[in-house]
């Protein structure tokens, strides 16, 4: 058996064991972390970047948004259904975690999602400059690497960890399995877990939340998020909470249709669901997670978005009505192109069609053939009228009148790694049993400890994941100097 001994032993190097493993080692503390894969930063890696609040950035750009509003809001919006500390401190730490992490390097642009969400989220400028977007946060990832590489940090790759050592109810280390199946143990004055949730893990999933797998689609899996941790932590005798996915809509295999993804997804088209009515005020489409929970009480979990051809052309002309920051804003122009290849995909036909009336469309896609084209009049009548008297909509409202009409079947999904809950911890960060006893010694962060989305995950205050890992990680890292230290 390969032996370790540190002050502080992280399972997992993704966004929020680095975090933690840089802020410990930065506090004099000897840290070693054991990761399964063979890089540090997990999901974060494909992302875009952290929300922060009153940053420098921001206060640079005139955003005036304040802590205590943001605070506010984020209660308001969990319904105070979860713990106020620790929302307090994770937004408080938040600007300061964007310095302390420019001061490693990391640029940022910041930025909304969506018109009616706040300017927080602080996306990462890739290496070597260029636009924020997908995958940008690896660079970030890169520097804090480094970072934790200069403060001695001890990276143990391809070594997932099975179990917390536990003596007296006190966690003391941790079990491993190294590369060659060698088993490894660790002996630590604190233990973190930070495995990054279930993303990977439809069945787990379904236990714990009763989404059933064929009803979502992971549209990024990154390997390895198998709820490790939640399970390590359960073991170890921390108590269980409800844990929710966080939905969002999206096209099925969207990184190979991605100008059609930039066509439908957050873009407030007419939808429908399998029998054919509307269920949503479509402007609402951009809030992702809203559209989610509306997706998911209809049939099969899925819902058909509908343009016709005046549209495309009307939006190639005068250019797109709303923007985002991932798909960038050419994706109408290549529309037509991608449709036809699309149509060419026979495995493809179940998600996309093309029709020349909505009879035929409705055959393609299994959709109730009778009460689509009464909706389609109806919808048709109240964009005549300026008035949606069914579900307000108030903006961009276009007939569906002109042929060939374009449909694409809308799909619940998740981003790997984003999730809420699971694992019972108070604000400082320390797991708890069932009846709420600290368990010492025992840290949960990032996805795994992740408690403070309540049931819908937050878009309002964009990038409140990586916010939530990263200064889980840090403050986790400052408590157990002073457990450590005294
Ligand atoms: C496509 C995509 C885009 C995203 N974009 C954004 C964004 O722009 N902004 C935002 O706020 N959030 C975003 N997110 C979410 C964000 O990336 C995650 O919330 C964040 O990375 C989670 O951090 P974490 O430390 O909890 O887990 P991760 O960063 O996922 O790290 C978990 C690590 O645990 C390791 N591991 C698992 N089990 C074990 C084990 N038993 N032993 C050892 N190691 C183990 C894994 O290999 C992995 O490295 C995005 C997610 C995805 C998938």
């Amino acid at each position: 058996m390969k032996k370790y001994e540190a002050d502080v032993a992280i399972v997992a190097l993704g966004l929020s064991g680095l975090a933690l493993s840089i802020a410990a080692a930065e506090q004099g503390l000897s840290v070693i972390g054991f990761e399964k894969m063979r890089i540090t930063g997990g999901a974060a890696n494909m992302g875009m970047g952290p929300c922060a609040i009153e940053s420098r950035l921001q206060k640079k750009k005139q955003l005036t948004l304040t802590r205590e509003e943001a605070f506010m809001h984020h209660m308001e919006y969990t319904h105070y259904a979860v713990d106020a500390h620790l929302v307090h401190d994770i937004f408080w730490k938040s600007a300061d975690t964007i310095d302390w992490l420019m001061d490693m390097g990391v640029e940022f642009e910041v930025a909304p999602y969506f018109p009616k969400a706040q300017w927080t989220a602080h996306n990462v400028i890739p290496e070597g400059g260029g636009r924020p977007g997908p995958r940008g946060a690896g660079t970030m990832i890169k520097r804090m690497t480094e970072r934790a590489n200069e403060l001695g940090v001890q990276m143990v790759f391809e070594t997932p960890v099975k179990k917390i050592l536990m003596e007296d109810g006190r966690a003391v280390g941790i079990l491993a399995t190294g590369p060659d199946g060698e088993e490894v143990e660790c002996r630590a004055k604190c233990v973190a877990i930070c495995t990054g949730g279930v993303g990977d893990n439809l069945e787990l999933t379904e236990e714990l939340t009763g989404v059933k797998p064929g009803e979502i689609e992971y549209f990024a899996s990154v390997p390895g998020l198998k709820g490790e941790g939640l399970k390590l932590a359960w073991e170890a005798g921390a108590g269980r909470l409800p844990i929710h996915p966080e939905f969002g809509v999206g096209v099925h295999d969207n990184f190979n249709h991605w100008e059609l993804e930039g066509a439908f997804r957050s873009k407030p088209e007419l939808c429908v669901n399998m029998d054919g009515y509307r269920f949503i005020n479509e402007e609402m489409s951009e809030m992702g997670s809203y559209f989610g929970n509306a997706l998911h009480n209809q049939p099969g979990s899925v819902a058909f978005e509908i343009v016709d051809t005046a549209r495309i052309k009307h939006l190639i002309k005068y250019g797109p009505e709303v923007l985002d920051e991932v798909h960038g804003d050419d994706f109408y122009e290549k529309f037509f192109d991608a449709a036809e290849r699309a149509i060419a995909e026979p495995e493809y036909a179940d998600y996309f069609c093309k029709a020349d009336t909505i009879e035929e469309l409705a055959d393609k896609m299994g959709i109730n053939k009778e009460n689509l084209v009464e909706t389609i009049e109806k919808w048709n009548d109240y964009c005549y009228h300026g008035r949606d008297l069914e579900l307000c909509r108030t903006r961009y409202m276009n007939p569906i009148s002109t042929p060939p009409f374009y449909c694409m079947k809308m799909i619940l999904q998740s981003a790997t790694g984003v999730g809420t809950g699971g694992i019972k911890i108070n604000h400082k960060l320390q797991a708890l049993t069932q009846d709420d006893e600290v368990i010492p010694g025992l840290y949960v962060c990032g996805t795994d400890g992740n408690i403070i989305n309540g049931d819908t995950y937050d878009f309002y205050l964009p990038g409140l994941s990586m916010c939530f890992c990263l200064n889980s990680g840090r403050l986790a890292g400052e408590y157990m100097a002073e457990e450590i230290n005294g």
